[in-house]
This record gives C-alpha cells, sequence and structure tokens, in this order.
C-alpha cells in the first residue's frame, strides 16, 4: 500500500517525539508499504515566527510572513529524515517547492492548485521515506506561500490525492474524532467514522482536529482519512461517504468557535445596495465572513447589519468596513471579540425536525443568551458570549445524549419524510 502519514505539531514537538515518528514509519514502511510522511513545525513553533515578527510589525507584509512561518516546517522535515536515516533506512526531505505544490497567490491562506510531485515519486521508487514539510507551497510568481493554520493536514491529504495514495493518516495527539473536544468534555466519545459532510461541518464550526481544506479535499478526490494518535496504537476515526448508518443520528458531533469577533455597522440608511457595498469592500479584501444578521428599525429607515469575521482578520475587516461605512452614513461600528460560536452538527438533521428548538430551550435553561443563529441542512450555530462556551457545549453534549452509545440517536424527533 502507498500510505501518506501527516504529524502534528506535538507528534514532532521534541527530538524524542521525533525519532518516535521515524520508528512510526519505518516500522510501516518494514511492513511492506510505501510511505510518505508530511510534518508539521515543531508545537509553539508557528506561533513563536509570528509573534517574533509582530514585534517588528504590527499587521505584518504577509509574504515576508510567509517566509518566516515556512522555516518551521522545514526544520521538524529535515530533523525527521535525519531520525528516519538513523533507523537505517534511506529518506529524504522536501519543501512544499521541492515537490511542486503549487498554490495560488494569497499569502497566509494560499490554495492548492496543483501537486506535480514528480521528485517525491521518483524518491519513493527509490525506496526512500520522503519527508515533506507541511504547510507551504509556491506561488506562480514563486514566492512562498502557505495554507492558513493547521495547513499541514491539507499538504497531506491534497498530496495523498496527487500520489494516488491508498490513504492518509492523520497523527496528532487525540485518538480520533470525538463528539466533541474531548479536551473540554471528558465524557466526548470517539467516533468510528464520520461523514466527509460532517467532518467538513466539524472542521469549518472550529474542531481544528482537520483543517477545513483537507476535508474539502478528501471528498472532492475519494481519499480515506484514518484520525489517530501518534501516542498509541488505538483505532482511529475512518473519514469517509456517507451511509445508510450515519443517517440514523440526529447530532453527530459539536463543535466551538472562540476566534471570531462580531463587528456591527449602526444605523445605516435601509435601501437597496447597502449591504452589496459592505459585503464587497470585505470581499475584495480577501476577509472571508460568516455569520450575518441585519435587524431593520421599526419605522424602516435605518438598519443594523452585523457579521463575524475571523479574529485575524479583524483589524483589516474594521478599517475595511469604516471606510464604506463612513461613505454610505452610518453612525458608527462596534466591534466585540469575547464571542463564541457554538455548533451541533449531525447529517441525520435533514430528516428529522425538533434539532434546532432542542439546542435553543437547551441554552436558554441554562441562561445562555444567543446574539446570532444561522443553520444549514446538517447544522445549527449561535453565537454566545464566550464565557459561556464550555458550559454550552457541556450542556448540548449532554442533552444530545452524545456520550451515550448510538449518540444522539432520533429517538425523540420527528421524522420529516
Ligand atoms: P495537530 O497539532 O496534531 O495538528 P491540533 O491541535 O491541530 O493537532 O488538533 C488536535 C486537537 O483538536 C485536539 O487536541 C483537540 O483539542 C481538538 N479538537 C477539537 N474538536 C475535536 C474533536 N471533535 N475531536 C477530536 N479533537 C478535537
Ligand atoms: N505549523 C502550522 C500551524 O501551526 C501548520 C500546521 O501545524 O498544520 O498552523
Ligand atoms: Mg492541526
Amino acid at each position: 500500500m502507498l500510505i501518506v502519514q501527516k504529524y502534528g505539531g506535538t507528534s514532532v514537538a521534541n527530538v524524542e517525539r521525533i525519532q518516535n515518528v521515524a520508528r512510526r514509519a519505518v516500522e510501516t514502511k518494514r511492513q511492506g508499504n510505501d510511505v510518505v510522511v508530511v510534518v508539521s513545525a515543531m508545537s509553539g513553533e508557528t506561533d513563536k515566527l509570528i509573534g517574533l515578527a509582530k514585534t517588528i510589525s504590527e499587521m505584518p507584509d504577509e509574504r515576508e510572513l510567509d517566509m518566516i512561518m515556512s522555516s518551521g516546517e522545514r526544520v521538524s522535515s529535515a530533523l525527521t529524515a535525519l531520525a528516519v536515516k538513523e533507523l537505517g533506512e534511506k529518506s529524504i526531505s522536501f519543501t512544499g517547492r521541492q515537490i511542486g505544490l503549487i498554490t495560488d497567490a494569497a499569502h497566509t491562506s494560499a490554495r492548492i492548485e496543483r501537486i506535480t510531485a514528480e521528485r517525491l515519486k521518483k524518491a519513493i521508487a527509490e525506496g526512500f521515506i520522503p519527508i515533506v514539510a507541511g504547510f507551504q507551497g509556491i506561488s506562480p510568481g514563486e514566492d512562498v506561500t502557505t495554507l492558513g493554520r493547521g495547513g499541514s493536514d491539507t499538504s497531506a491529504v491534497a498530496i495523498a490525492a496527487a500520489i494516488g495514495a491508498d490513504r492518509c493518516e492523520i497523527y496528532t495527539d487525540v485518538d480520533g474524532v470525538y463528539t466533541t473536544d474531548p479536551n473540554i468534555v471528558p465524557e466526548a466519545r470517539k467516533l468510528d467514522k464520520i461523514s466527509y459532510d460532517e467532518m467538513l461541518e466539524m472542521a469549518s464550526l472550529g474542531a481544528k482536529v482537520l483543517q477545513t481544506r483537507s476535508v474539502e479535499f478528501a471528498k472532492n478526490y475519494n481519499v480515506p482519512v484514518l484520525v489517530l494518535s501518534s501516542f498509541n496504537y488505538n483505532p482511529g476515526t475512518l473519514v469517509t461517504k456517507e451511509d445508510a448508518e450515519m443517517e440514523k443520528v440526529v447530532v453527530a458531533g459539536i463543535a466551538y468557535d472562540k476566534n471570531q469577533s462580531r463587528i456591527t455597522v449602526v444605523n445605516l440608511p435601509d435601501k437597496p445596495g447597502i449591504a452589496a457595498e459592505i459585503f464587497k469592500g470585505l470581499a475584495d479584501a480577501n476577509i472571508n465572513v460568516d455569520m450575518i444578521v441585519q435587524n431593520v428599525s421599526s419605522d424602516g429607515s435605518t438598519a443594523d447589519i452585523s457579521f463575524t469575521v475571523p479574529k485575524t482578520d479583524v483589524l483589516k475587516a474594521l478599517k475595511n468596513t469604516e471606510d464604506t461605512a463612513g461613505k454610505l452614513g452610518a453612525m458608527r461600528i462596534d466591534r466585540r471579540d469575547d464571542i463564541a460560536k457554538v455548533s451541533i452538527i449531525g447529517v441525520g438533521m435533514r430528516s428529522h425536525s425538533g434539532v434546532a428548538s432542542k439546542m435553543f430551550t437547551t441554552l436558554a435553561s441554562h441562561g445562555i443568551n444567543i446574539m446570532m443563529i444561522s443553520t444549514s441542512e446538517i447544522k445549527v450555530s449561535c453565537v454566545v458570549d464566550a464565557k459561556y462556551t464550555e458550559l454550552a457545549v457541556r450542556v448540548l453534549h449532554e442533552a444530545f445524549e452524545l456520550d451515550k452509545p448510538y449518540a444522539g440517536a432520533t429517538a425523540g424527533f420527528e421524522a420529516t419524510d
């Protein structure tokens, strides 16, 4: 088999752990497989590098920031290659550029366009265990780019797709995907499998165990992804195609996201084109807007528009909104950073009603106020005060009985089809 193994920051946090990764890769190879390893930077390293840049510049130039950040993965990949060689196998480290991982030019959140993988395929054929520096690529203009926080997951799945690997194994510090973050809710249960669509929602709604784009790749190219721990040999969670069994579960998991800020533009004139102006400005600046709520005054003359953006973009978004809102005659702009989005996710929601109302009732009965709501076919999200995040996740986990086997089964909900 051809297997891509990705090891996250905690799995390569120090020399002993890097040696552990090397041992696991060598074991897999000696069992008769071809192995490609993708590594993250040693844990804390990327934050340290960003901090360093910010001591010089409050909003660092993103091209330079990518050069700086990409160095973390270079170090861990070369160290891992050394460790594999010490165990007697051939190994070679590669940067994103060296494996032909071409991205667009959106620095700090670049998208992978293609991977030529020529040197990578050659190294595999020659019996090497290649160690690829995750998180990075090269733009068409030959500048180093990075793929957004957690981007090594996406490097790994995209490489697995490009070389036709049989599966992609994501090794992290928990032994699979749980019903919710096991570091917040000790009763969280490990899932044996989860559908691509549910995992996509879980990831994009804050479960950082996989980067959202990695799940998109996995779904689009049908790559089976196995999430496992590098610290034990427990069976992990398979991210795979949806099956009939998954439909029988109303809520498969709960996610939370504290990395968003809310911006409110107060007293805008309520007329056609206003929202278009505000959000065009943000889109042109490459800012990802998530939830949007508009309230119109009772006499219909003015409107307030609230929306959420990633905290990392809030300064950029504020500046951008001030420019447009000023021109449109808004009264003022408010910003709130202490918010969190809590979401319930499950494909079973498609065919059962009463799920959202149970979420709202549960939050209300614990005195948690809901500031914004959004829904899709397979999720309901509520923005709440950040100080209630853990409480909200815990009480929802209990209310939907996710700690029990057959978590979130459809009993008590009405079938709609
Ligand atoms: P790595 O450094 O290996 O990439 P991450 O820190 O990015 O690891 O992701 C693993 C973390 O994801 C876990 O430690 C856990 O706190 C968090 N997490 C959030 N939601 C979930 C979930 N539903 N299942 C498992 N882990 C989760
Ligand atoms: N090192 C990068 C980060 O911390 C990428 C990754 O670990 O996946 O975000
Ligand atoms: Mg990660």
